[in-house]
């Protein structure tokens, strides 16, 4: 079994607190709780304040400065996503979308002409990705998708349907898991191909989910979609080459991006709930003053606290393009489980009040749950470290 533990220092550089400081300053001046709220009851995404936020520079975390971006800082990008969607994953799935569905992917499979011809729109703000991987019969066995592309003199022609495709009415492009070869051949004729929503023969049904609303979540349908050969991922070189590509090292960093929204959502509800417990009056004294309330909450503490440490150390890892995909399964099993605990608990201490809309745990409840399933479930993950470490079977 490979040593897991390498060098662990987990000293945080100080860009890291000013950016956080910013963030925090950001989310109260453009992201008050009650436009939250509403975000989240009319499942709308608020571009306004999504510029605002691509004004600070932050989608530029993933790119280099030669094509517009403050350099790769997937760190940096973490936190940006922590410290989003501890008020709102209607604004952090979006600041994914653009950082890193669009930037990170196209940084790392792009064509030198992709590259220069997005990246610097990526980190300005003006491009974002969907996500369009999952379909009806294809969950965690993505490469088994059914959707089709054959190639027409210079174009693509496109035939099939993705489903849970988040924010494919909102984005530029939706990064398309596409089969361009004989089917059976499994890995070797998948291409990734981008494809603009508003293109005819694309239908775009939204799907009504618990949470996560913003980016909303939807069923797309393509019929005979015609794109030009130069949307695949990588041009020549990407053509069937796309399964290299999902499983590249951006897949490393989206399991931790999943892990950052979701110790965001529960740094929030443990905020929130510690603050009631010293304001709700039981038997004529703070519910913070009993044994139980005081034991749960020192319990979610310490769960963050070890959750915080795990993300922000896979994250350097993956700074430091280090070895790094047991590490972040671990930290995407750890963290989401944790996050949903921790949620969970702090809704319990709210009582009657955790079960209503007019505060915000009921929000983090619904978004919460979504976090140990997207991004490759916790018995994927589980399977993976197993796997990974050489456990005999
Ligand atoms: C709100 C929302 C947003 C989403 N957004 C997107 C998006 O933007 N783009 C996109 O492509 N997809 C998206 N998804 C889909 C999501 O990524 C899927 O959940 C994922 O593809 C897995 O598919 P599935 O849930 O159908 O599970 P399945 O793969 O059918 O699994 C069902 C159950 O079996 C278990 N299981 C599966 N395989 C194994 C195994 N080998 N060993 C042990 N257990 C296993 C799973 O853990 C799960 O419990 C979204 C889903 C939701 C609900």
């Amino acid at each position: 079994m490979r040593a897991l533990v390498r060098s662990m220092t987990i000293e945080l550089p100080s860009h890291i607190d000013q950016l956080r400081d910013t963030l925090r300053r950001f989310a109260e001046r453009h992201m008050p709780r009650r436009e939250a709220a509403r975000w989240d009851k009319e499942n709308t995404f608020p571009r306004n304040v999504f510029e605002e936020l691509a004004a600070l520079g932050v989608m530029g975390s993933t790119i280099p400065e030669e094509f517009g971006g403050t350099g790769r800082d997937i760190l940096a990008t973490l936190v940006t996503i922590e410290e989003l969607s501890r008020r709102s994953l209607a604004i952090s799935v979006p600041y994914i979308m653009c950082a890193c569905y669009a930037g990170m992917n196209i940084l790392e499979c792009g064509s030198e002409r992709q590259k220069a011809d997005f990246l610097p729109r990526i980190a300005a703000g003006k491009l974002i990705f969907a996500y369009g991987w999952t379909e009806a019969d294809t969950g965690a066995d993505l490469a088994s998708v059914k959707t089709t592309g054959r190639i027409e003199g210079d174009e693509l022609v496109i035939n099939g349907s993705k489903r849970f495709c988040s924010g494919s009415e909102i984005c530029d492009y939706i990064y398309a898991l596409i089969r361009t070869g004989e089917q059976g051949e499994r890995y070797k004729n998948l291409s990734i191909v981008l494809i603009p929503p508003d293109s005819p023969g694309v239908e775009i049904q939204p799907i009504e989910s618990m949470g996560m609303k913003g980016a909303r979540t939807t069923d797309v349908s393509f019929t005979d979609v015609r794109v030009p050969l130069e949307n695949i991922v990588g041009e020549q070189d990407g053509f069937n080459r796309g399964w290299g590509m999902i499983t590249s090292s951006g897949l490393d960093v989206e399991k931790l991006e999943v892990a950052a929204i979701a110790l965001g959502i529960a740094e929030a509800a443990c905020d929130d709930a510690w603050e009631y417990s010293e304001t709700r009056k039981q038997f004529g004294a703070t519910i913070s003053t009993f044994q139980s309330i005081r034991h749960q909450l020192a319990e979610m503490k310490t769960q963050l606290h070890v959750a915080r440490l795990a993300t922000y150390h896979a994250a350097m890892l993956s700074d430091r393009e280090a070895p790094r995909r047991v590490e972040t399964s671990m930290t995407k099993l750890f963290v989401t489980e944790a996050a949903k605990k921790v949620v969970l608990d702090a809704q319990s201490i709210f009582g009657a009040y955790g079960y209503v809309r007019d505060f915000d745990i009921e929000r983090n409840v619904r978004d919460v749950l979504l976090m140990p399933i997207i991004g490759g479930s916790s018995a994927v993950q589980r399977n993976n470290i197993a796997n990974w470490l050489g456990l005999a079977r």
